[in-house]
């Protein structure tokens, strides 16, 4: 009987969400590979999947390229990537004249925005460049209704759970994803799926969405100022009064059931080091093993590891001058030491590992070298849209608003 429950009660958290199409047929979004006579599909296409222990060498050696030619291509490319770091289950593609057999071009993804390009130049040498990958686009509206908490609905979803994981990100700060989600919030949102020659890559950006989160409305609109002095694109997720919907650190590096422990300075007992203690300066976010755990702000992994001083697998990462986190009892670590984050980066999952008396994270927050409690902390916002870019972003959304309340 109990069982016949737990199944009704799986069964009734799953979620009602629908996916519709919204502009497919806008030119920028056509599906249809934007050229399809190009110089490269006259030469001879020959891939190579990239295998565990493969270097560069092995790679050219496949294709037949001499030593030496491969060589002059490390070297040509080092200025913008480095050949020795190519990853495994990535794919290298060469081309060859289809006459001569000729080399003609080499193409590597370097990851989802650039691709590496090596081309052989008539003076013998090469020209390696970096070039974004062109996607076509395509823009979709989602909207759902939720049950449980978002990360378990969007599994029962049939979607990419990184739009929904992206849709989540938007509003760490202000909704609680942990215990703050109510049966019945509803969201929308409208964002961008990329394709390359017609097939499916993976989400792209979310341009605007609403949430409603226990019967308050809150929104994003992605807005772009372009770049500023020193080129880099300055651009975020903006609430109707263009202010960031960012802010230094998230809320909750883990969405949990419960917090079992939280932060004290006095005396407890404290279960999991089977010991008194003058205080617990941390929260513990009770959440199921394997739950994602992420980092909370931008920054570098000091370490993660094991830890036999009763924290198992723990993962540290500094942010700045001033605050570091700690990640404790993971059951799964996906960072090195060394590694830079960014901000909601899944760096590991949660588990008992250590001295721990079941699945929780054990969450520090250092600041200056003192352990304080990131629940009370309230950090200063990101800057919000310039006041002579006010109007242009008023007007963006009000368009972006009725695309989602059609
Ligand atoms: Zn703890």
């Amino acid at each position: 009987m109990k069982y016949i429950i737990s199944i009704l009660l799986i069964i009734g958290v799953i979620i009602a969400g629908r996916f519709i199409f919204f502009s497919k047929n806008s030119p920028e979004t056509s599906l249809e590979p934007v050229s399809q006579v190009q110089a490269k599909d006259f030469d001879r296409e020959q891939t190579v999947d990239i295998e565990s222990g493969m270097t560069f060498s092995d790679i050219c050696a496949q294709v037949g390229i001499d030593h030496a030619i491969m060589l002059e291509m490390a070297e040509a490319s080092s200025e913008v990537y480095d050949l020795a770091k190519v990853r495994v289950g990535r794919k290298m593609k060469f081309y060859f004249d289809r006459e001569t057999g000729v080399f003609t071009k080499l193409i590597y993804p370097i990851d989802t925005e650039e691709e590496l390009f090596v081309t052989p130049q008539e003076d013998g040498s090469f020209l390696a460049e970096r070039k974004d990958i062109e996607y076509e686009v395509v823009v979709k509206k989602a909207e759902g209704t939720i049950d449980s908490s978002l990360y378990e609905s969007a599994a029962e979803q049939d979607t990419d759970v990184r739009a929904i994981i992206d849709l989540a990100e938007i509003f760490a700060w202000t909704i609680d994803f942990g215990v703050g989600i109510r049966e019945g919030d509803t969201y929308k949102f409208i964002f961008e799926e990329r394709y390359r020659n017609g097939e499916y890559v993976m989400p792209g950006k979310i341009l605007a969405a609403q949430f409603v989160n226990d019967g308050r409305l809150v929104e994003g609109y992605y807005f772009s100022e372009g770049q500023n002095e020193e080129g880099v694109l300055e651009d975020g997720y903006y609430n109707p009064a263009g202010e960031s919907l960012q802010r230094i650190f998230l809320k909750n590096p883990v969405e949990f059931r419960y917090i079992s422990s939280g932060f004290t300075t006095g005396p407890r007992y404290i279960a999991e080091f089977s010991a008194y203690t003058s205080s617990h300066r941390a929260i513990d976010y009770v959440a199921g093993t394997g739950t994602p755990v992420r980092a909370v702000g931008d920054g570098t992994v000091m370490s993660a590891g094991w830890n036999s001083g009763g924290y198992g697998n723990l993962i540290k990462i500094r942010h700045n001058e001033t605050y570091s986190t700690n990640y404790a009892h993971l059951s799964k670590i996906y960072v090195k030491a060394g590694q830079h984050v960014t901000q909601g980066d899944v760096i590991g999952a949660v588990g008992s590992t250590g001295y721990s008396t079941g699945p929780h994270l054990h969450y520090e927050m250092v600041q200056n070298g003192t352990k304080i409690n990131p629940l009370t902390i309230e950090f200063p916002a990101s800057e919000g849209i310039a006041e002579d870019e006010m109007e242009e972003f008023s007007q963006a959304i009000v368009k972006l608003q009725e695309q989602l309340n059609n």
